[in-house]
Formats: structure tokens, C-alpha cells, sequence
């Protein structure tokens, strides 16, 4: 189960990012955050699912998103489920994350926006992460036996257009080769301003369908991690209208299957 909490906005400004759009321009009110985890645990069944998703937008480990006081009351709401996942950039993980962990009932699996190992792209993300500073994340979340789950985009910004697939192959391989169990490959998105000005200089070319099972695909090797596409409005993404749906059922078969061996290709004769 996934739930969307509303709370401040993050103070990173990753050039790619369009989550400050449903956020507050100023800290989180103590108590708002449980109220809306206890609304939305009230649409669920029994039994509950084995794994709650809270994602606020932002850092849940940044007071100023997530109120201390508010923690042992949403370990509580958490007590159902066997996992919780939360977002946290690398930088902010360290002894407020053990300090949640140690409240829940379930395993503390931590996602964290690697995005990119390209070094020149890395620095134009406004991200402020370096590869040490996601490596000792990654490493401090393994020692305390909490789980990694990575972020890793397609089509970044400043990363030539015909080296964009290879680049986030390697970079999921890179989280893979840190420990990480989850890794799920993210379209870059527009829609926020600041990708359709990179656009307009030549620095952003929208990625595409093809390159998301492509990239996909590459990532069947990787077999210590399981590795997903992200299909969130992947009917936006630009396709080839012949072989759209051929491509997006090849992708969801991949997201579901552990088999190495991907499933044929399909193109149409004019993709082919
Ligand atoms: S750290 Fe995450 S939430 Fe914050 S701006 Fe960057 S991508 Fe968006
Ligand atoms: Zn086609």
C-alpha cells in the first residue's frame, strides 16, 4: 500500500523534480501526518498488505517534513505490515533513520534518489549528493539491517541522448553493486519549467518508450537486486503508436517476471 502524505516542501531543487507541487511552504503541523496515514489505513482490508509505502514528497527524514514528535505515532499506524519504505535523500540518513526503525514493528526499507553516476550530468542535477555520500548511506543503512530501494532516472538532462540507456544501466548497476535489493528505473519527466528550458537549449530530449524497455532489458543481468520500470504515465512517454502497446506489455512482463531471459521482442514492421 502506497500512501502519498502531504507535508512541506523538500529544500533540495533537483532540476527534475516536480513533488514541490503538492507540498506545504512551510513545516509540517505536528499531527497532520497521522491523521492522514489513519484516514487513508481506514479504506483498508483485511489482511493488510505486506509492505506500506509513505512517501511525503520531500525527505521523511527532515523535521521540518516529518515532525519528531509524529514518529512513534506512525510506527504505530505501520504496526500491520512486515516493511515500511520511506524516501530520504542520502543525506539525511543517519540516526534519526535508526531511531524510526527502532519504533517500527516492521523491516525499515530507505529509497534514495541515486538518479545518475554520470559525472558531468551528477553536478548539473542541483542534487547536491556525491557518489561517497550515497555510498556511506548505502552502507550505513546494510550495517543496521535496513533495506535499500534506489531511484534511477532515464533521459537526465546533460547526458548525450545516445548514451542515455547505457548510463542508467550502469547506474543501476552501480546501486546493485552498494547493496541496493530494489531498484526501479524512472522516465524523467517534464512539466516542471526547468526541463523545458533545458529542453529549448538542447541539454533535455525527453526519453522514450523504447529506450525504458531497453534500459529494462539491460538490467535483467543484475541479479542481486530486483530491478523495476517505473509505468507511472508511460502512455506520455513518445512511442511509436503501432508498437505502443506491445512495448508497454513487454515492460510490465519484465517488472513481474525474476526470469533473466527477457521476453521476445515485438517491434512493428516499421520499428522492426
Ligand atoms: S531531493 Fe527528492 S524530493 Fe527533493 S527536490 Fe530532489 S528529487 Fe525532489
Ligand atoms: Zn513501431
Amino acid at each position: 500500500m502506497t500512501v502519498f502524505l502531504a507535508g512541506a516542501e523538500c529544500p533540495y531543487t533537483c532540476s527534475f523534480c516536480d513533488l514541490w507541487r503538492w507540498t506545504l511552504d512551510r513545516p509540517t503541523p505536528p499531527g497532520a501526518l497521522p491523521t492522514q496515514l489513519a484516514r487513508a489505513l481506514q479504506a483498508l482490508t483485511p489482511p493488510p498488505p505486506d509492505r506500506l509505502k509513505l512517501y511525503n514528497a520531500s525527505n521523511f527524514f527532515d523535521r521540518r517534513a516529518v515532525p519528531a514528535e509524529d514518529l512513534p505515532r506512525i510506527a504505530e499506524l505501520a504496526a500491520p505490515f512486515a516493511a515500511v519504505t520511506v524516501e530520504s535523500h542520502a543525506n539525511t540518513i543517519g540516526p534519526s533513520t535508526l531511531e524510526f526503525a527502532a519504533l517500527l514493528s516492521g523491516k525499515l526499507e530507505v529509497a534514495v534518489g541515486l538518479e545518475t553516476i554520470h559525472p558531468v550530468a551528477m553536478q548539473h542535477l542541483n542534487k547536491r549528493l556525491d557518489l561517497p555520500r550515497f555510498d556511506r548511506a548505502a552502507a550505513f543503512l546494510l550495517e543496521h539491517n535496513m533495506d535499500l530501494r534506489v531511484f534511477v532516472l532515464l533521459g537526465i538532462p546533460h547526458v548525450p541522448v545516445h548514451e542515455s540507456v547505457e548510463w542508467t544501466v550502469k547506474t543501476a548497476e552501480y546501486a546493485a553493486s552498494r547493496g541496493a535489493h530494489r531498484i526501479a528505473l524512472i522516465p524523467v519527466r517534464g512539466g516542471n519549467g526547468e526541463l523545458e528550458r533545458l529542453e529549448a537549449l538542447g541539454d533535455f530530449v525527453p526519453p522514450t518508450l523504447a529506450q525504458l524497455e531497453h534500459a529494462l532489458e539491460q538490467c535483467r543481468g543484475i541479479r542481486s537486486a530486483v530491478v523495476t520500470a517505473d509505468v507511472w504515465d508511460i502512455e506520455g512517454l513518445p512511442a511509436c503508436e503501432n508498437c505502443r502497446p506491445q512495448r508497454v506489455a513487454r515492460i510490465q512482463s519484465m517488472n513481474l517476471s525474476p526470469n533473466p531471459q527477457p521476453p521476445a521482442p515485438s517491434p512493428c514492421s516499421k520499428c522492426a
